[in-house]
């Protein structure tokens, strides 16, 4: 099955609106297994979206599209792709029904152009809309399948997720179709590639594709099978093939991010961190944070930014700051003793650094981790980038530092 999504509205052509939706739907497609070949975004216009289906209808075996559902007079997908597809649009009275309700209960005044969120492409099923006023749509047609979202992303998503998805898998014949990510770390895409190029194209089902995040790689092996076990056991071998050619790189699989590998980790042996941040600015904090359940493991962490806070809340010596300056190897490793220490946490990791575009050299980072034992690992970085990926990257490197040193 190959996919083809027409994303519909001026906005989206005039760069007031990201497609979003594109990226939104591409991703869970491609979840499923279903091949996008093509995005097509065109703007409110009858003939215009007319053109763009015909296109679709003549190489796509499911056309997606979102957008152009409410009820004003730009909205016109449904009656354009209908038509398209000989269809007339006709009123549902389950969904007539709750146009009324919801505008009897609503306080907003009730017009007749409202009543054609009730229409919809004759024999279609609706897929229903709990966050919005617009439903969607999915019907099948000549052997094409046609599936139509509305456009504000939240609502999209979820009706994709909620609705459309079990559609597709209903009317397309799926089986049960599970994924699972291998996540790789410090190794770039293309040699991850370049190990695996050969067995990744040989490989039909189960598949296994690429994904590059910041920073880091994921591998997504997905398979399609009648029943669960079955898929589970067609990727084993995969995954262990993937695991013995790229070793070491790998940290986890379906861990999520680092950060999460690192939680689940210390939350298993019942260990802290702590985090005592200049370049990162509190960034490790946040992202740690940003995890549920990270309370269990995360003691806390200081935004040392100045000389001053560094000395008086982390105990760096004066002396280390002016002999070897803030941006040092030094001053890293008395940050990340001093936040395990005043924290009182098993682990403490420590940035300093010059994110620019102010600092000489930017670019340059030392981080610290301190381990139970007292011990502490400091390394140097050396960055060309701006001054955001320069600080996600710092945090990134600290994450996997602490992740290995949780054995
Ligand atoms: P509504 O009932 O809200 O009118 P709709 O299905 O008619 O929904 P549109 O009118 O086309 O959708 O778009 C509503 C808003 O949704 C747009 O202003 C835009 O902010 C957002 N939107 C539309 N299409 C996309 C898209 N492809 N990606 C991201 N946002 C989108
Ligand atoms: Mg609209």
């Amino acid at each position: 099955m190959n996919a083809e999504l027409i994303a519909v509205g001026t906005e989206l052509l005039l760069g007031g609106t990201v497609n979003l939706d594109a990226q939104i739907i591409s991703e869970k497609l491609s979840e499923l297994g279903i091949n996008v070949y093509y995005h097509t975004v065109v703007g409110d216009n009858d003939a215009r979206v007319r053109a763009a289906v015909e296109i679709a209808k003549s190489r796509a075996d499911i056309i997606v599209t979102t957008g152009g559902l409410g009820p004003t007079y730009d909205d016109m997908t449904k009656q354009t792709v209908a038509a398209a597809f000989g269809k007339k649009l006709v009123r549902f009275p389950e969904e007539e029904a709750r146009v009324r309700s919801w505008f009897s209960g609503s306080g907003f005044k009730f017009t007749e152009n409202n009543l054609s969120q009730a229409d919809f492409p004759e024999g279609c099923t609706i897929l229903a809309n709990p966050i919005g006023t617009a439903p969607g749509c999915a019907f099948e047609s000549g052997g094409k399948h046609v599936v139509m979202l509305p456009g504000p992303p939240r609502e999209c998503s979820r009706m994709l997720y909620n609705e459309a998805v079990p559609y597709l898998k209903q009317v397309c014949g799926f089986s049960e179709i599970v994924s699972h990510n291998i996540h790789i770390y410090g190794m770039g895409e293309s040699a991850v590639e370049a190990q695996l190029r050969d067995y990744m194209l040989k490989l039909t089902n189960p598949t296994l594709a690429p994904y590059a995040k910041l920073g880091e790689v994921q591998l997504r092996v997905t398979a399609k099978a009648a029943t669960k076990p079955e898929a589970e056991a067609m990727m084993t071998p995969v995954i262990e093939r993937v695991k013995s050619t790229l070793g070491s790189v790998i940290y986890g699989v379906d861990v999520g991010s680092l950060e999460n590998a690192a939680l689940i980790r210390l939350k298993e042996r019942n260990l802290t961190f702590a985090a005592a941040e200049s370049v990162t600015g509190g960034l490790i904090a946040k992202r740690f944070t940003d995890l549920p359940g990270s309370s269990a493991v995360f003691r806390g962490g200081v935004v040392a930014y100045t000389d001053d806070v560094k000395r008086s809340l982390l105990g760096v010596s004066p002396s280390t700051l002016e002999t070897y300056g803030a941006v040092s190897e030094q001053t890293a490793r008395e940050m990340a003793q001093g936040a395990r220490a005043r924290l009182n946490a098993d682990f403490a990791v420590a940035s300093t650094g010059n994110a620019g575009p102010d600092g000489d050299p930017v670019g340059l980072v030392f981080v610290a981790l301190a381990a139970p034992d007292g011990e502490v690992t400091v390394r140097e970085l050396k960055m060309g980038w701006d001054r955001e990926r320069i600080r996600e990257a710092t945090a990134h490197v600290l994450f996997h530092m602490l992740l290995q040193a949780v054995k």
